[in-house]
């Protein structure tokens, strides 16, 4: 487990942790029991805190958070451009070599 970032509050929290589920991102959220904890600890010591199970999915999640990376509906994996016949990683949303934007379903 790796801590990935501290959310602003506790509703951006869950609405993170759930984009990086729903692109298969194993994460959890600390941090939520005890902010409603009467203020006895101040907030900036109690999170609410994201972590990941797995060190590796850093990057991608920093990128899903900052909305740089989109997750709806699938589309995760690497594509094809047919028109200069690049293969792109997932989190691109172009091809790097011609500018061809990546096909709403998939391939
Ligand atoms: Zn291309």
């Amino acid at each position: 487990m790796i801590r990935l970032t501290r959310a602003p509050d506790l509703l951006m929290a869950q609405h993170w942790v759930n984009l990086l589920q729903a692109a298969g991102i194993r994460c959890r959220l600390s941090g939520v029991y005890l902010q409603g904890g009467a203020g006895e600890l101040p907030v900036d010591q109690c999170g609410p805190d994201i972590w990941l199970e797995d060190a590796r999915d850093r990057q991608r999640a920093l990128r899903i958070i900052d909305g740089r990376e989109p997750v709806a509906g699938g589309a995760q994996h690497a594509w094809h451009c047919d028109r200069c016949d690049e293969w792109l990683e997932p989190q691109f949303a172009e091809c790097w070599q011609c500018g061809r934007p990546r096909p709403v379903n998939g391939d």
